[in-house]
């Protein structure tokens, strides 16, 4: 005991409280949280009560006019500000969908306002809008429609009581287009947008940011777990908000006093120093707007969206130092340069500073299923050459969140263009597997890898809630190697990007994780790549990412393979334009020192298909508009191309003195001998045409050659058409038999029908553009033709018509036909639809049951193969029901094999051995009018005694790429030698690509980048069939005269060097490598 006065014991009773307390009732206490920000029936009374200090909205503060462009035209700020303008004021109602209306607006700021801290005006119209200074400098956007961005706040030049003029440039569309209701049902034409406010108002700052106290806090009591102390503190801390706010009947003074309250809990949130603690974080936050280029919405919308989103982000950057904003697609920031000078300024001096930061390195976010390999490549190379010719510096991350699948080959493409680092987050749209990795290293088909992240709050439009940061642990799967994820917020499409209101959330969250715990520590200020560099420091540090070996196969938005048919199509014939522009364009500038290679032509041309790639154009989900906009482009880039090919083709002196009755010849544009017949053109005959790489003969025929085709009508209806290779017989319009003659082989089973017309019904469960679902394959129907009939007797071809009606309004004429076969070639049996489609949500497909046997299939992809399942063993396996393939599929099994080869398809399945190949699909919605009228679809059957190999690939592209027929007289012996002056000889798995001039020779480049002295040739090889292969690039030194050889990447960087002599440069590729070659002349 220790010393001092003894203690007199009291009297009274031990207590430690004066009255009875019960335990709170806990949910009760918790749901009152709503009271205290919301907009309902207490509004009056709460903190939404206590928000504006004042308010001006009477015409002689707010005074608007308008100029309505007619024709849904969007003018230039110069061409609308030079129109009349008329008086209007709020509540009136603007449209049509679509129409853009300026308003010229003078505000004069009352004098009660002009001393308070901070004034906004506010407008409100449910849509989008931008915001002019008077001498045309677009300042920000505005996204009206409740909750997202419809505040701007006023300059202080503004509190001097005069009146300022400034305009806004309204878009007649929200940020999901103009649907009503239903997102993705066609938007109506005649949608109208009621101006709702237009204010001047005095924002209380303090009450604004008690209230995103309150809500993270609150957001702490409903999602942290009841058995947590965090958990009953944040509802303690919260109650004590309210009643302090209570007590001082909503006065700034209770409001200051929460605010005190409010930092028990998460600690000093008023500027971005809340970040500069030492603490480990978990969530790095990266602001972003996802802009689809097109969606819902057409480019002449996108361009607009993009100048109201980025200017947003300028502005938030000057506000909050912390912001980081992270965008991708060089087609936008090209439209930006072009059409907003003064705000690509802008954003040009914030990428410097390093807080607007570009990605991707694509040209645009582009699907990767449909385009082609050299497409793949030319998103990167056109992507990659704008960021760094106009910010000085490449891409590092390649950006792809939104995109309906990823292509096997992506990461060796997208290491050989410089990025070894992958974000994306789609897979978590998978609807019937969960994708299991978040961080993981993605292996391609040749063995490259590249880091890849998926967000895991699997969002690339999160709104930085709370939740997004919590969930950004929770749902990470892949803990054990790494316990951070990237947090991607911002509205997308419109939206603007990140707000304010984001910032200061994720600044509370911050501090709400340094101060009291639990909720993962949120950074912001850093880049992705940073991101990613901390991964890779991982990795070099031992530590091993889980693999994921081929392609990202999204188990959802299969019908995108097939739907909007037209543009899949266009696609197809661009990418076979464009490999045999840039062959002869090559050819013909080494040629003729006359010919300027028309790189800007092709470079104009390439970007128009690549712009078509986008992730919710080719693929076949974007809105009606959309598609007649692309039509429009690919007219123009056809008849530039047409252009581009005749001038080569002259340069080359190919018909320099050609007559209607010159000699006929030709040329094959592939790096191989073939042979094939060929109709005359404008003539009934037919013709041999051999040859090639380059000039090839033609032969017509005079008389009976060698080999025919013939056919015969066994009984009626029944048909057969035989040549050396094969026996096919046709009843009722598809094939019972089809006989390998020399294997003595029947390939179709017994009472099994091949090219079988067989129609479904197609109603996903809701993205009908994007989506078929697996229980189309329940409604199979078989289409029953109404006659058959000879059209060509022979003996060059034979060829048997069948028409087939749909229904009262759609029909097919598919017309089969066998060519005399040609030695050494390939023989297969063609078909040629014509297709007049008028359905409702059916799904058109032709198949062929053939007598293979394999668990597994081959399907095309860009420079390589995929195998995927024939069975559903698994629910991996059935997802698989409809896959993408390109200008081939194949089952084979040992010793034997059958090939489906198609013009301009994408969607197949392959089940059991039925291969079905997808032809048309008939969505209502967002076209209403997808894939309605006419269709020309070309495909075939190539079966082969033996493994798939080389002949597969080689028939495929040569069914894809006619000869070019031209009258030429007298070729020059330099083009003619000049056109096979580089060949590739050795293992026949290897394919020569593509043939192109260096990008940055002297006499090429447009001056965008650094040029390189000299002349050079850049050949693109990849190896077909999956296995080491050894070859030899070898050049006609005579008519090339090639010094060295360096292998490069994509972006035509140079590599080791190769080596040369005597004009062969030996090779050896690994499975399925792409590899470029710079031939320095
Ligand atoms: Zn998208």
């Amino acid at each position: 005991m220790g010393g001092g006065k003894p203690q007199t014991p009291s009297t009274s009773l031990p207590k430690l409280v004066a009255r009875p307390v019960g335990q709170q009732i806990h949910s009760i206490y918790k749901e009152r949280l709503g009271q205290f920000t919301s907009n309902g029936q207490y509004s009056s009374q709460n903190l939404q009560a206590a928000m504006y200090e004042g308010r001006a909205s009477d015409d002689e503060h707010v005074k608007l006019q308008v100029y309505s462009p007619p024709d849904l035209a969007r003018p230039t700020f110069e061409e609308a500000t030079s129109h009349e303008f008329k008086d209007t004021h709020a509540g009136v109602s603007f449209g049509p969908s679509w129409s853009t209306h300026w308003f010229k607006i003078d505000l004069k700021v009352p004098r009660h306002l002009q001393e308070k801290e901070r004034l906004e005006f506010l407008w409100d119209a449910d849509n989008e809008g931008l915001i002019w200074t008077e001498d045309g400098e677009p300042l920000q956007g505005l996204t009206g429609g409740g909750k997202r961005r419809i505040e701007w706040i006023l300059p202080d030049s503004f509190r001097d009581g005069k009146s300022h003029r400034f305009y806004i440039e309204m878009a007649c569309n929200d940020i999901m287009g103009n649907g009503i209701g239903d997102l993705i049902q066609p938007p109506p034409p005649n949608r109208y947008f009621q101006l709702k406010l237009a204010d001047i108002v005095a924002v209380n700052l303090e009450a604004r940011a008690l209230f995103v106290d309150f809500w993270i806090i609150g957001d702490a009591a409903r999602e942290f777990p009841e058995d947590s102390w965090e958990e009953h503190q944040a509802l303690q801390i919260c109650n004590e908000i309210m009643d302090t706010f209570i007590a001082g009947h909503g006065s700034q003074d209770s409001i200051l006093r929460g605010r005190e309250i409010a930092r028990k809990y998460i600690g000093n949130v008023d500027s971005s120093k809340v970040y500069e603690s030492e603490k480990e974080p978990h969530v790095y936050a990266i602001g972003h707007c996802h802009i689809d280029t097109t969606w819902l919405w057409p480019w002449a919308e996108t361009k607009r969206k993009i100048a109201r989103s980025w200017s947003n982000q300028c502005d938030l950057m000057d506000r909050y130092p912390e912001h980081r904003f992270t965008c991708s697609q060089a087609q936008q920031y090209k439209w930006l340069e072009a059409l907003y000078p003064k705000l690509y300024d802008r954003v040009k001096s914030k990428v410097k500073e390093g807080t607007f930061q570009p990605i991707g390195g694509s040209w645009v976010e582009h699907d990767t299923n449909l385009p082609g390999g050299e497409s793949l490549v030319r998103q990167f190379l056109y992507g990659q050459r704008y960021f760094e010719s106009r910010f000085g510096e490449r891409c590092k991350t390649f950006w792809l969140p939104d995109t309906f699948g990823y292509s096997s080959q992506l990461p060796q493409l997208c290491r050989l263009a410089g990025m070894g680092r992958f974000f994306t987050q789609k897979l978590s749209w998978n609807n019937i597997n969960t994708f299991p990795h978040t961080t993981f290293s993605w292996v391609s088909l040749d063995g490259s890898q590249v880091l890849c992240h998926m967000a895991p709050d699997e969002t690339y439009t999160a709104e930085a809630h709370f939740g997004d940061v919590s969930r950004s642990l929770s749902q990470h799967k892949s803990m054990d190697q790494d316990n951070t994820g990237l947090l991607v917020f911002g509205y997308g499409d419109g939206g603007g990007g990140p707000t304010s209101e984001m910032l200061e959330k994720l600044r509370r969250c911050r501090g709400l994780s340094d101060k009291t715990g639990r909720l993962p520590r949120v950074k912001m200020g850093d880049s992705v790549d940073d991101y990613f560099a901390r991964l890779e420091k991982k990795a070099e540090n031992g530590t091993e990412f889980v693999t994921w070996y081929g392609e990202l196969y999204l188990e959802l938005h299969r019908g995108t393979y097939t739907s909007e048919a037209n543009n899949k199509w266009n696609n197809r014939k661009c990418e076979i334009m464009l490999h045999d522009i840039e062959y002869l364009a090559t050819v013909a500038s080494l040629k003729n020192s006359k010919y300027q290679y028309p790189k800007k032509a092709i470079d104009d041309i390439w970007e128009d298909v690549l712009l078509c790639q986008f992730h919710d154009t080719i693929p076949g989900s974007s809105i009606e508009v959309v598609y007649r906009d692309c039509d429009e482009l690919y007219a123009k880039v056809f008849k530039a191309g047409g252009k581009l090919l005749e001038g080569a083709m002259s340069a080359l002196e190919f018909n320099a003195t050609a007559t209607h009755d010159s000699e006929l010849k030709a040329v094959n544009t592939l790096p191989w001998r073939r042979a094939e017949i060929a109709k005359v053109p404008d003539s009934e005959e037919y013709a041999l045409v051999s040859g090639g790489p380059g000039l090839a003969s033609v032969e017509t025929f005079s008389g009976v050659s060698k080999s025919t085709a013939s056919i015969k009508e066994l009984e009626e209806g029944v048909f057969q058409l035989s040549n050396e290779h094969f026996e096919v017989t046709v009843a009722n319009g598809a094939i019972t038999s089809l006989v390998d003659v020399s294997e003595d082989r029947e390939l179709i089973p017994q009472g099994q029908k091949a090219n079988q017309l067989v129609i479904f019904d197609d109603k996903p469960l809701y993205w009908q553009g994007w989506d078929v679902e697996v229980y189309h394959l329940d409604s199979r129907q078989e289409l029953r033709p109404r006659k058959s009939y000879i059209v060509e007797k022979g003996p060059h071809l034979v060829s048997l018509c069948t028409e087939t009606k749909v229904s009262e309004v759609s029909w097919v004429k598919t017309t089969i036909s066998l060519a005399a076969s040609v030695e050494g070639q390939p023989s297969y049996i063609e078909m040629a639809s014509e297709v007049e489609w008028r359905e409702t949500m059916k799904f058109l497909k032709v198949e062929f049951p053939v007598d293979i046997r394999n668990t597994e299939a081959s399907y095309e992809t860009q420079f390589g193969i995929n195998r995927r399942p024939t069975h559903y063993n698994t629910s991996w396996d059935m997802a698989k029901f409809e896959v993408c393939c390109h200008r081939w599929a194949d089952l084979s099994e040992a010793g034997y094999g059958v090939s489906i080869l198609n013009d301009s398809k994408y969607g197949f399945a392959t089940a059991g051995n039925l291969m079905r190949l997808s032809l048309l699909r008939a969505p209502k919605a967002p076209d209403g009018h997808a894939d309605m009228g006419h269709h020309h679809i070309r495909y075939a059957i190539l079966p082969h005694a033996g493994p798939l190999d080389h002949r597969t690939i080689r028939t495929a592209r040569n069914f894809n790429h006619p000869f070019k027929l031209f009258r030429g007289s007298s070729i020059p012996n330099a083009s003619a030698s000049l056109l096979n002056s580089i060949q590739l000889t050795g293992s026949p798995a290897l394919v020569l690509d593509t043939i192109k001039r260096g990008e940055d020779d002297e006499d090429v480049s447009r001056g965008e980048l650094p040029t390189r002295k000299g002349r050079s040739v850049v050949v693109r090889v990849y190896e077909s069939l999956g296995g080491k292969a050894r070859g030899c690039i070898c050049v006609d030194g005579d008519v090339l005269p090639v010094m060295k050889v360096a292998k490069v990447n994509l972006l035509e960087d140079d590599g080791e060097e190769m080596k040369f002599e005597e004009g062969k440069c030996r090779i050896e590729l690994r499975a399925f490598e792409v590899a470029t070659f710079r031939l320095q002349l």
